[in-house]
């Protein structure tokens, strides 16, 4: 088995050949820091809306060596944090516009790998949410009713039965899908992308760290970009630069991928549409069956590190492949005996209220995009819309979205954030641990975390 290396889906297709780093001090009109979707979703924008920008973009690695290069593949219309938070701050028409967006961002960005030429293996099968105990069953069937209040979205509960004869989850008690999702992989995308934006005319520049941001101006151990506007695209590194150490938490997230399954366990499983396939489990964990033919589980497993420390390479502890192991057998006892070829994890970007956010100050001239949490594969691409219109001084649609411009506090110093987080996550799978074993009620300490850590379900 293979342990990091970044990722599976880097392993799959081979990396890029090594684009160059920053020969030194160079001037243009936008320099994006981050060549993950973010990044690269804006700079194609950018060349497209305006060709005549100088557009460049400084990576500290490879272009999609962070959670672009290693997410699970769901290419989902979720709105990070849930909409509920923008009902209560901006009102109901707000956060289905915001909804209605998303929706729309899932088939831009098929259509623009189909228009681009980017072969990512995308299947469009929708969302699959299995319950396997009661409190994930009411969970679920509330969830599915309050979904059902919107009328730009369209979920289908289905029965225990109709569940099993489409993805054969031992214990299903029922499920819920919408068609608002399509599997990818995740490399094949941001490998297509650079390709594609390098095209366009933007420098990719590699091995090319940026220390600082500051207004007009990214600072690098090679040279100074200066910029009329900057944008950090950085995500869950954020933490790693000059005065934004408490800004977003960088938190883990872990899979593994299986050899490729055999047709009798295929024919035991079932999963023809390729949907994404996540649970109702507070802790919950996210799959898909890959293009060939193996799954890929993931989970939280080692949630966060102590001062806002990432992992190297994507290094798995023995523990979280355990744990993954663990819910890939439960949920399929079939795969029991088939190998585990590969576990890696990535760092997402959390902000203190687990609520994206995309912006620019005139002022400064510094943009930003991120805070995407476990949403980020769709949202980049709104991200890399919203960011051309906010530089390009176009109001749109997307300028209005609620979360455009949004501020929140930092998170708490350490050993308070260090503290908080694990306990956070330890409440819920102990939350989860209890309701599998009574298999009656929800349990309270779930409610106490959503609670203390102010996220929703
Ligand atoms: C394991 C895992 C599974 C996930 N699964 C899903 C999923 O299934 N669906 C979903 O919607 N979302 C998922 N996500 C989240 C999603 O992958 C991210 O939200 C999204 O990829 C963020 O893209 P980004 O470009 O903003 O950040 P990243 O892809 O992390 O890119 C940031 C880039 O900035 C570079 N960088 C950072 N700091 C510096 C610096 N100082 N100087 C220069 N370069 C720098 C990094 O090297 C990196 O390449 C997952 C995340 C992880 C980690």
């Amino acid at each position: 088995m293979i342990n990091g290396d970044v990722s599976f889906w880097w392993n799959q297709i081979g990396r890029d050949a090594p684009r160059a780093p920053l020969p030194g001090p160079v001037s243009v009109d936008v320099c994006i820091v981050g060549a993950g979707y973010t990044g690269l979703w804006a700079a194609y924008y950018l060349k497209k809306a305006a060709p005549h920008l100088r557009v460049v973009i400084l990576e500290q690695r490879f272009a999609g060596y962070g959670a672009s290069g290693r997410n699970g593949g769901w290419l989902t219309n979720a709105v990070t944090g849930g909409r509920d938070q923008y009902v209560t701050a901006h009102g109901r028409e707000a956060a289905a516009r915001f909804q209605t967006h998303m929706n729309e961002t899932v088939d831009e960005v098929i259509r623009v790998a189909t228009r681009e030429g980017i072969d990512a293996d995308i299947v469009k099968g929708g969302e699959f949410t299995v319950a396997y105990d009661a409190p994930q069953q009411s969970r679920l069937v509330a969830a599915a009713n309050a979904e059902r209040t919107w009328s730009m979205t369209d979920v289908e509960l289905l029965s225990a039965k109709d569940a099993i004869d489409r993805i054969n989850v031992v214990g299903t008690t029922g499920a819920s899908w919408h068609p608002h999702c399509a599997r990818i992989q995740p490399a094949k995308l941001a490998s297509g992308l650079a390709r594609v934006v390098e095209a366009l005319g933007v420098d990719i520049y590699e091995d090319t760290r940026v220390s600082e941001i500051l207004p007009r101006r990214a600072i690098t151990e090679r040279g100074t970009v200066e910029a009329e506007f900057v944008v950090r695209a950085t995500e869950g590194f954020t933490a790693g630069l000059k005065n934004l150490h408490r800004a977003w938490l960088p938190m883990n997230s872990s899979l593994i991928a299986t050899e490729p399954l055999s047709k009798e366990i295929w024919d035991s499983i079932g999963w023809d549409g390729r949907e994404t396939l996540g649970d109702m489990a507070h802790a919950y964990m996210y799959a898909q069956r890959t293009a060939d033919d193996r799954i890929a589980i993931g989970g939280r497993g080692v949630p966060y590190r102590f001062g806002s420390k990432t992992d190297s390479d994507g290094q798995t502890p023995a523990s979280t492949i355990e744990l993954l192991s663990g819910i890939l057998h439960r949920f399929f006892p079939s795969t029991a005996d088939v190998a585990i070829d590969h576990a890696w994890s990535g760092v997402l970007g959390v902000p203190r209220d687990w609520a994206a956010t995309v912006g620019l100050d005139p002022r400064s001239g510094l943009a930003w995009a991120g805070g995407y949490v476990g949403t980020g594969v769709t949202t980049t691409n709104l991200a890399g819309r919203t960011l051309t219109d906010l530089i390009l001084g176009t109001p749109s649609a997307l300028t209005e979205l609620p979360w455009v411009n949004h501020r929140v506090r930092h998170w708490e110093p350490e050993p308070l954030r260090w503290l908080a987080v694990t306990a956070l996550y330890q409440a819920y799978s102990l939350a989860d641990r209890a309701e599998l074993a009574r298999r009656t009620t929800t349990s309270p300490l779930a409610t106490i975390a959503d609670l203390v850590s102010g996220r929703t379900h």
